[in-house]
């Protein structure tokens, strides 16, 4: 009888590459096609009808019916030109994967015949049946309403299926109260006030020009691929994004090969396949490369205005799911489907821009003098100072925590990397020391190699948090994450912070202090309170954990301690005063992420237990069996013991790890149990947390020294190095 894990092994090594059609050799042919953009606006939309959705995007007003009916029949029109048949409201509920109710068009007449409608209503709000959404206690059962709501900033779009297209309108969804029950409605909420802070501040201080600020990101994609046949055959994978056992690979990453290194052919194909259906839809993906791990790898795009680059970002996980398929490849956006094995991540790189075309964090060739860069730059790091917490909140899942401060990934510590170039402006501005001269770029001259100018930004690999020249650059978010939660909290701080450093500026100008020295002594107090976040060393060592401990830096390790931070004074303040979030949509998302570790948890122990006791325990019996019907057979020959001693040995080792696996999923179960009782829904993530989760690593360590034992052929299992070297 062969195994489904041989047979997945033989389905994998059997697979042809698959042929990858391109719409046109040149990708500016094909991108935005499935895009309405503004040129699709311009041709299919009234006068009215295109101005009134540009001031909708761009200033947020309000369309009203008879427009959104106009504009309905454009988008109709357009899509239908493109095949569309059905139209679907897509929004992003707090179960983190995009929601979608396609209806259709097409409508039934009284004379018995039928025609393709879009109204104007459709366009604007749904009401789509939300009782199946998380809420956190803000819906009742018994008002199950909540309502999707048009967010004309960005575009609709056409989703194509093999066998059909879907006109996607993008929306926000909000309780029947008004309540937000997504990612996207706070988002949009803390973008509108860390602008408008932002243009407080500049046009006050700076340049009377600026009108308009937005807040713009980058998101680097990490992301594991396995042949889909061995993740069919691992139910854990399966069921909870990661393998609960594994023994480690006898290669793993230690030979750095794999960075860098040429793409596999397979992968290469999938690629080009998922960047051509993005091109499409307007992800403007730039980058391509094999990560650290092997079978790892990354995509980016261009930046993007945040809510814009969010939408792309949920988009294009969708994407790569469907097109892998394809291909035979399960992308797993896990962020740490391997243990021993760097982790996924996504680094949010983000920046404040200008209606004036200013990265507001780029400095220019002088930064000692660019006093509206060292503004923004110096309130950030205030910011990210007295809400650390918050941020480390906002990164917060049950699959990140097995990442932060694990192999390759920023510690679960928030600190701020600025590199010695801005640690030498900021500290000559604390020591009052006139502009000292910062060393030039140098280049590099290697013989007819045209000069390279060096980057005078020193780099950080390390840092959850990094300056990187012209934008920070967020690491800590989990591959899988929604960007959003780090989104909403990034911007909603700097947005607060930014609201009081106007005041205690106009404050000390009105009793007399100038401008310029205002400003400069604001930064220079920032500076000194917020300084022991920074951190230029090593943010993986040990060491960097002692001296953050020293430094009284906080280190929360686990999801459902650090989710707390949402609902501390300081955090409420932010949030309420900055019209994000009212209390009750704070207490309900507390509630729903809590939730959420709980169901994660548990249904990684009810997996573990099964994988355990069904997969696991009987390969180890039957490989026990075997050895002691040799023992006695060898015996009955008349061996002497130390013949069959070895074999002996092996079957007591079996044995305790039998009784070890066996004795802790019972415990499991029993903690499961517990847990589930402990209370509160804080209480009971605690419980898994602390009570249920550790047992894993018990089972687990046995299961895999039982892998290592057992006949390869007796285990059911993908193995490591079969799942991780894909070809
Ligand atoms: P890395 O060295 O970390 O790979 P890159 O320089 O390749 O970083 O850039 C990573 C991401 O940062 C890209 O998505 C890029 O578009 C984005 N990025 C560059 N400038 C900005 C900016 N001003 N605001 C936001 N993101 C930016
Ligand atoms: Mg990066």
């Amino acid at each position: 009888m062969s195994t489904l894990r041989f047979q997945a092994l033989q389905t994998a090594l059997s697979r042809n590459t698959v042929n990858v059609s391109r719409p046109s050799e040149k990708i500016s042919d094909y991108y935005n096609t499935n895009v309405f953009t503004d040129k699709a606006m311009k041709h299919f939309l009234s006068k009215d009808a295109y101005s009134a959705v540009s001031k909708a995007a761009k200033a947020g007003e309000k369309i009203d019916r008879i427009v959104a009916k106009q504009v309905a029949e454009g988008m109709k029109n357009w899509a239908m030109s493109k095949c569309a048949t059905h139209y679907t409201h897509w929004f992003q509920p707090l179960t983190g994967a995009t929601a979608e109710k396609h209806d259709s068009f097409f409508e039934p007449t009284e004379d018995g015949g039928s025609i393709e409608n879009f109204s104007g209503n459709a366009l604007v709000q749904q009401e789509p049946d939300a009782s199946s959404f998380p809420s956190g206690g803000i819906r009742n059962t018994f008002e199950a309403r909540g309502y999707t709501a048009w967010d004309p900033s960005s575009p609709a779009f056409i989703m194509e299926g093999s066998n059909g297209k879907t006109l996607c309108i993008p929306t926000i969804f909000v309780s029947y109260t008004g309540e937000a029950l997504d990612y996207k409605a706070p988002l949009l909420k803390a973008l509108h006030a860390v602008e408008s802070a932002v243009v407080n501040v500049c046009s006050s201080f700076f340049d009377k020009n600026i009108k308009k600020a937005y807040a713009s990101l980058g998101i680097e994609q990490e992301y594991f691929l396995v042949d889909e046949a061995m993740y069919y055959a691992r139910p854990d994978l399966m069921l909870t994004g990661r393998t609960l056992l594994g023994h480690a690979p006898e290669k793993g990453q230690q030979l750095d090969d794999h960075y860098f290194g040429s793409i596999p052919p397979r992968v290469y194909d999938f690629m080009i396949d998922f960047e051509t259906e993005a091109y499409k839809l307007g992800i403007p993906l730039k980058t391509r490369h094999n990560e650290v791990a092997p079978g790892q790898f990354e995509c980016a795009p261009n930046f993007e205005e945040v809510n814009l680059a969010i939408d792309h970002n949920q988009l294009l996980m969708d994407l790569m799911e469907k097109v892998g398929q394809r291909h035979g490849l399960k992308v797993l956006l896990h962020e740490k489907p391997f243990a021993g094995i760097n982790g996924s991540g996504k680094h949010n790189n983000w920046s404040l821009n200008t209606n004036t075309g200013v990265n507001l964090l780029s400095p220019s060739k002088t930064p000692e003098t660019n006093l509206q860069f060292l503004t923004i730059f110096v309130n950030v790091i205030k910011a990210v100072h007295d809400n650390a917490d918050l941020l480390r909140a906002s990164i917060a899942s049950a699959p990140n925590d097995h990442r932060l401060g694990a192999n390759e990934a920023p510690p679960a510590i928030m600190s701020i990397f600025i590199g010695s170039q801005m640690t030498s402006v900021l500290e000559n501005i604390l020591n009052n020391k006139s502009a000292a001269k910062t060393k030039s770029n140098t280049s590099i001259n290697v013989g007819k190699i045209p000069d390279i100018l060096l980057d005078n930004t020193d780099r950080n690999r390390t840092s959850p948090f990094a300056f990187t020249g012209n934008k920070f650059e967020y690491r800590a978010v989990g591959s899988s994450a929604n960007c959003a939660n780090a989104m909403i909290v990034l911007n909603a701080v700097i947005a607060d912070q930014l609201v009081k450093f106007k005041s205690e500026i106009d404050a000390l100008i009105k009793k007399g202090t100038k401008k310029e020295n205002a400003i400069l002594d604001t930064l220079k107090t920032y500076y000194k309170s917020s300084k022991n976040i920074l951190f230029e060393g090593n943010g993986y060592s040990d060491e960097w954990v002692k001296e953050a401990a020293k430094r009284g830096l906080g280190n929360i390790k686990t999801t459902p301690e650090a989710l707390n931070a949402y609902l501390s004074k300081k955090s409420k303040s932010v949030f309420i005063s900055n019209n994000i979030f009212n209390e009750k949509e704070l207490e309900a998302r507390y509630e729903i992420m809590q939730e959420l570790y709980v169901k994660k948890i548990d249904i990684e122990a009810k997996v573990l237990a099964q994988l355990a006791t069904s997969h696991v325990i009987p390969a180890a019996i039957s490989y026990q069996t075997r050895l002691a019907k040799n023992v006695a057979n060898l015996k009955a020959a008349g061996m002497s013991k130390s013949v069959y001693q070895s074999q002996k040995n092996a079957i007591e080792k079996i044995s305790s790890n039998i009784n070890s696996i066996s004795q802790t999923v019972n415990k499991i179960i029993v903690e499961t149990e517990k847990a589930h009782h402990a209370g509160n829904t804080h209480k009971c993530a605690l419980a898994f947390c602390h009570k249920v989760k550790p047992l894993f690593d018990v089972v687990r360590k046995s299961s895999d020294s039982l892998e290592f034992i057992i006949d390869d052929e007796m285990w059911q299992l993908p193995k490591y190095r079969e799942m991780l070297f894909i070809k």
